[in-house]
């Protein structure tokens, strides 16, 4: 029998009925004799709120205590799912982080996963008990505090249960039918893909597609987790996870490049809106100018993504345009203000009213071209490129956020990916 680990988001687990819902779908796993596992998320909106709580009641709040309050949310539809699977007649019991135990490191609000006894769990789960366990959440072993793993962190938990229970599959329950070529609440005509390489997924996730979080697919990849992404609003048939092709036809798969014959030079677009833009003008152009800025950034902890070098007209001042995370713009620019003896003469702007467009796929690495196409279609729609990046599997192009929509689906165009 397979060891199999279901995971369900917030819109999944929004309320009492969908609870309800997610319910049939475990005792339906559990009754075909499976071992389970079942990673839940907060319901709908309840990280939000308390994230809220948390800046409304001191913006300079402690972030150990900002996890003791956001890692609440997880906690309550954990205890709901057992209560209503236990009267449904099916063995199940709760369980939190600090339970099993997952042990983080200290940095928290973004904690990464550095341990999982999965022991007892797997004891309980072989006699026939589905473990429901706490999403985004775990321990820091020294000083025994809760921490939480990161915006979208169940997706990171579930697939860090799977390994540590050697899960012959990871099922990501939420609230669309698979990956798609783009979000299709953005493109009408995106596409479901039956499958995705993890590299090609790892991309997508970290350039903005919100349906995996990044650490989920790498880790999923570094351990060779067999990984798919599902509806929970559907109803599906028990599969013996086994045969990969057998699993196609409902949701997609996240497998090894090799098993998929089909492979398309572009296989999806992604979008984020959470970068900005600053760009320095008229700073003396001489060697080390990069550093005096990029030095004081990167001391302060503020990491910078894009990065464009133009000279101005007579070579001696230069202009430098980067990105940073839009929620670091503000100590970007107090950093930079403090550095001002080490970088010189400078005028500065900075926008968030910027989106970064990409896009991604393996088949890249052995088609040259697709940046120029890219470039002469977002050309043709009069939309400016302010920064450009690429990678052998992707290139991303940095935009006003007015033209993300556009963009996106006339690159999604452009590479074949509508529907019919
Ligand atoms: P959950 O609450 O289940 O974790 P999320 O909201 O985190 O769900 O992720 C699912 C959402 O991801 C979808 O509703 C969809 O709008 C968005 N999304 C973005 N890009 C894609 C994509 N390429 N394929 C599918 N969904 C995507
Ligand atoms: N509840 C957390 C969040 O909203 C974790 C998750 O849903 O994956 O970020
Ligand atoms: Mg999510």
């Amino acid at each position: 029998m397979a060891v199999i680990v279901m995971k369900f988001g917030g819109t999944s687990v929004a309320d009492l009925d969908r609870i309800r819902n997610v319910a049939r779908h475990v005792k339906r796993e559990v009754d075909a004799g499976n071992q389970v596992a079942v990673v839940v998320s907060a319901m709908a909106g309840t990280t939000n709120q308390l994230v809220e709580w948390v800046n409304q009641a001191s913006p300079d709040y402690d972030p150990r205590e900002y996890d003791a309050v956001v890692a609440s949310g997880e906690q309550i539809t954990s205890g709901l799912l057992a209560i209503v699977l236990q009267s449904m007649g099916v063995k199940a019991r709760s369980w939190q982080g600090w339970q099993m135990p997952i042990e983080t490191n200290d940095n928290h609000g973004a904690a990464r996963v550095s341990s999982i006894d999965g022991t007892l769990m797997r004891e309980r789960i072989a006699g026939g008990q589905a473990a429901i366990v706490t999403g985004f959440q775990g321990i820091e072993p020294t000083r025994k505090r809760i921490a939480t793993l990161g915006r979208g962190g169940s997706d990171t938990s579930a697939v860090a249960i799977a390994v540590a229970l050697k899960a012959d599959i990871c099922d990501i329950y939420t609230d669309v039918d698979g990956v798609y070529t783009t979000d299709p609440r953005i493109v009408a005509k995106a596409q479901r893909l039956s499958k995705i390489s993890y590299e090609e997924m790892l991309e997508m996730a970290s350039l903005g597609s919100k349906v995996l979080s990044t650490r989920s697919v790498e880790l999923a990849m570094v351990y060779g987790i067999r990984l798919r992404v599902l509806s929970s609003f559907a109803d599906h048939e028990t599969t013996p996870p086994t045969n990969i092709d057998n699993l196609e036809d409902i949701g997609t798969i996240v497998c090894d490049e090799d098993d998929i014959v089909e492979q398309q030079v572009v296989s999806g677009i992604a979008y984020a809106k959470d970068e900005a833009k600053v760009t320095l003008r008229n700073i003396a152009d001489k060697p080390g100018v990069a550093a005096s800025i990029f030095g004081p950034l990167a001391d302060a902890n503020v990491n910078v993504d894009m990065i464009v070098q133009n000279l101005s007209g007579d070579g001696r001042l230069t202009d430098m345009t980067f990105t940073v995370m839009a929620s670091e713009l503000e100590r970007a620019l107090s950093v930079l203000d403090g550095a001002k003896a080490e970088i010189g003469a400078f005028e500065i702007s900075s926008s968030a009213d910027v989106v970064k467009v990409s896009v991604i796929g393996v088949g890249m690495r052995s088609h040259a071209g697709v940046a120029s196409k890219m470039f002469q279609a977002l050309a043709e729609k009069s939309i400016n490129i302010l920064a450009i990046t690429t990678s052998e599997i992707k290139i991303s192009v940095l935009i006003d956020a007015d033209y993300a929509e556009l963009a996106i689906r006339t690159l999604h165009s452009l590479f074949g990916l509508d529907a019919e």
